[in-house]
């Protein structure tokens, strides 16, 4: 059976994913279809497992959220799940199939737009999200549809600049940034009030930096043990998913 992602989106109570059958207890989730068109739900790192990782044609969260899902989630040792897989039939053939092959190429994203739209639309609670040059970019894309042509390659050109040194300004970082801040919301959601401080530390690191040391990263590791009791599809997350970004000197005045 072929799978493909099709859309994130509000998940039934008795949601269970189609490849582990554990419940998924988010209130939204990852819907995704084989080649007949039924749909089924599955949880963030079996996604990742047996799907990859999804087009980031559209801006679409799940998508940005799985870049930061760790490969190999320590978790895969959980014992309600192997033994079932082993006897589904269907295991083995999903987990072989290179489902992204069987689709057509998308075709080519307007790869500006879609970083102004991120750093705009969606950077929303990140310090330094706009700047006077993504505002104007932002602005006639809201009102034409398109960036004028010497905009555009101002955008273009910061961003060529920001990959080629490593800032996280860099498209690439600006997604895991997208991802990760997605994974932070959804922790804080499953703790309670009172215990929200060391989460709600990590998200306004987050957005004031752009990254996060792979030591924060395995602290949040550690206290995704507490959420996964009640949320089991909740994932681990990549530590070294910011290694070697570089932080621009305007990013490190004091705030
Ligand atoms: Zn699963």
């Amino acid at each position: 059976m072929t799978w493909s992602y099709l859309r994130r989106d509000f998940l039934p109570s008795d949601a269970t994913c189609v490849f582990c059958h554990r419940p998924l207890h988010s209130e939204q989730g990852i819907v995704i279809a084989d080649g007949d068109g039924t749909e089924a739900f599955t949880g963030p790192s079996c996604a990742k497992k047996h799907l990859g990782q999804p087009e980031d044609r559209l801006l679409d969260v799940t998508s940005l959220a799985l870049l930061v899902v760790a490969d190999e989630p320590a978790a895969a040792a959980d014992p309600v799940s192997t033994p079932s897989q082993k006897s589904d039939p269907n295991y083995a053939a999903e987990s072989k199939t290179p489902t992204a092959t069987s689709r057509p190429p998308l075709p080519p994203l307007d790869a500006v737009v879609q970083y102004v739209r991120f750093r705009c639309e969606v950077m929303t609670d990140f310090k330094f999200a706009v700047s006077k040059t993504l505002k104007q970019a932002h602005d006639e894309y809201k009102a034409t549809g398109a960036i004028s042509e010497d905009v555009e390659k101002m955008v273009a050109g910061a961003m060529r600049n920001a990959t080629a040194d490593k800032t996280v300004l860099s498209p690439a970082n600006v997604k895991l940034c997208i991802g990760f801040e997605h994974w932070l919301k959804e922790a804080v959601q499953h703790t309670s009030v009172d215990r929200r401080e060391f989460l709600e530390s990590m998200l306004s690191t987050l957005r004031r930096y752009w990254s996060l040391s792979s030591g924060q990263v395995r602290a949040i590791n550690k206290w995704g043990e507490h959420i996964r009791k009640k949320n089991d599809d909740f994932p681990h997350l990549d530590e070294d998913v910011f290694a070697r970004v570089v932080l621009p000197d305007f990013m490190r005045r004091k705030p």
